[in-house]
């Protein structure tokens, strides 16, 4: 899963480099707010946790999702009806993704009185 937040000139999404499960993990390592400079407009953003959303990369779960379904025909036809099992995979790891994709957009951090 990638981190994205929205840009506050152009509105366009602005990917983030930093990586985290979860938005108190993101918290933790990398502060409550993070300054970030738009690739689309050059607007420099200072962004609250909260302002940070997860997607799924779907280029990556395609082709991970394409190459077990191939292994699965071949082993099918190596090993018979148990390479059948393989495809679940796949299918396994999509699906705790989008769990935790899910889990990070619904969470909110507890916002610090000023
Ligand atoms: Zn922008």
């Amino acid at each position: 899963m990638k981190l994205y937040t929205t840009c506050s000139s152009c509105y366009k999404n602005i990917k983030l480099k930093q990586k985290a499960t979860t938005k108190f993990e993101f918290q933790r390592n990398f502060g409550e707010e993070i300054e970030l400079n738009c690739n689309h407009c050059g607007t420099s953003n200072t962004k609250h946790v909260n302002r940070i959303f997860a997607k799924s990369e779907w280029f990556w779960v395609l082709i991970s999702f394409g190459i077990s379904v191939l292994l699965s025909i071949l082993l099918f036809f190596i090993i018979g009806g148990i390479g059948i099992v393989f495809i679940s995979v796949p299918v396994l790891i999509t699906f705790g993704q989008q769990k935790s994709i899910n889990a990070f957009n619904r969470s909110m951090i507890p916002r610090r009185q000023k």
